[in-house]
């Protein structure tokens, strides 16, 4: 079987997006179990020669911030199960937020290999908005922009790096 790569992060940070760029039109799976929050959407991709599944947790709404936790815990349970590499996901325009680091918590109890992507960086003005994602503790984070779709080669370099 191929070898997996999850994609993890609170709501609306780009993950559904890096997804779709990644797995181009190779979309695999669609699990949709209406009131089930443990959705997910599988798709294939591959970067330099080799071939991964890919997964996106959660595309369902929430509601308040009791929900939020209660979502991002779910969906990294799932990606810790079942992934070879996390890819944890963040958006430089927020920052660190409460529901990022009760995720950074999990990952880094699971054990499991893990890059940070931090999303919407979309010009060169934004890379020093980076630099507080160090102190997730998950080592070098990989800035990307799902929206001009730069930074998404870098970031495929680390994860297949560490499968
Ligand atoms: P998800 O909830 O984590 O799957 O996030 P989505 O992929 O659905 O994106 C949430 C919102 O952020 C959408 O309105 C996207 O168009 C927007 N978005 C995604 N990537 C970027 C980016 O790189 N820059 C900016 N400015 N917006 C983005
Ligand atoms: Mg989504």
């Amino acid at each position: 079987a191929r070898p997996v790569i999850a994609i993890v992060g609170r709501p609306n940070v780009g993950k559904s997006t890096i997804f779709n760029r990644i797995i181009g039109d190779r979309l695999a799976i669609v699990e949709d179990k209406p009131g089930v929050t443990r959705d997910r959407i599988y798709g294939t991709g591959e970067w330099n020669g080799r071939s991964f599944s890919v997964i996106d947790t959660g595309g369902i709404e929430i509601d308040g911030e009791d929900e939020l936790l209660r979502l991002v815990r779910i969906q990294a349970e799932l990606a810790i199960e079942e992934a070879d590499v996390i890819v944890f996901m963040v958006d430089a325009k927020a920052g660190i937020t409460n529901a990022d680091e009760e995720v950074t918590r999990m990952l880094f109890r699971s054990g499991k290999p893990v890059v940070v992507a931090v999303n919407k960086v979309d010009n060169l003005q934004r890379m020093d908005d980076i630099y507080e994602f160090y102190g997730l503790g998950f080592g070098d984070p990989v800035a990307i922009s799902g929206a001009h779709g730069t930074g998404i080669g870098d970031l495929l370099d680390a994860a297949v790096f560490k499968l």
